[in-house]
């Protein structure tokens, strides 16, 4: 695993479709200044494409890595408007996010489009993010674990123990993002537990206590609190609040 993955816990900022490259290195100058020196969390920001530079130039020296939030699973070619691992790596990105929701449903990537894109992001070190989690119908039709089981095991089968334990997963219930929904501790401890277990069964014995799992949905610094009392939560992936710098900060130092 990077070193940077293992705990304390890893707070990481998906700022989605937000923030041009000057507003995006005011965000992160921001940030830095919110967290200080020592923050007591690992941090990770990612922001659109086009703000990667400037962004990597605002956290100069700063405790925050920097991530992006998609890779094409093609290391180069006539894929028009796709960003390959290698551009990222090249921008100073050390983590991708891979199959979030909002790509897994509102643009059709699938279970074998997820596990391409893992590989492609471990071809250029840049750890990948799996971003894994049932949507509302799902979890009411009494599908979650089956739903979660599948994703993980979809993304992990055929791996390797080494290469799986270079990697992060994200719980993100798709009814959290975005809603202001949050999972409950119960309801994220189980999931948690359901995806632990399918690491364990298909990326190999004991790694699923030692691949870092994060939360995501409608993270806030109101909430966060009784979500890290769960021993089993190893960070965050936080969407709206991570466009805010002092809660963004908040939320790091909850960790
Ligand atoms: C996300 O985009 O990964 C996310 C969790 O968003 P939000 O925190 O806004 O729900």
């Amino acid at each position: 695993m990077n070193d940077w993955a293992r705990r304390p816990r890893l707070v990481v900022g998906n700022w989605k479709m937000n923030k041009t490259p000057s507003e995006g290195a005011a965000l992160a100058a921001a940030i830095r200044r919110e967290v200080g020196d020592a923050p007591r969390a690992r941090i990770a920001v990612c922001p659109p494409y086009p703000a990667l530079t400037a962004v990597r130039a605002a956290l100069e020296g700063a405790p925050v890595l920097l991530g992006a939030q998609n890779l094409h699973a093609e290391v180069s070619g006539a894929f028009t408007g796709e960003v390959s691992g290698a551009m990222l790596a090249a921008c100073g990105c050390v983590l991708v996010l891979v199959g979030h929701s909002e790509r897994r449903h509102g643009l059709g990537e699938d279970d074998a489009m997820v596990a391409r894109k893992l590989r492609a992001a471990q071809r250029e070190r840049l750890t990948p993010v799996v971003c894994v989690g049932e949507t509302l119908e799902e979890r009411e039709g009494g599908r979650t674990r089956a739903v979660l089981a599948r994703q993980v095991t979809a993304a992990y089968q055929g791996l390797g123990r080494e290469a799986a334990r270079s990697t992060v997963i994200a719980y993100e219930p798709v009814w959290a993002i975005g809603t202001g929904r949050v999972a409950s501790p119960e309801q994220a401890a189980e999931a948690h537990l359901v995806i632990r277990e399918a690491l364990a069964s298909t990326a190999g014995e004991g790694l699923g206590s030692q691949i870092p799992v994060l939360y995501g949905g409608s993270v806030t610094p109101q909430n966060i609190g009784a979500l890290f009392l769960l021993e089993q939560v190893d960070g965050a992936l936080v969407g709206g609040a991570s466009l805010d710098a002092a809660s963004f900060a908040k939320i790091v130092a909850a960790a």
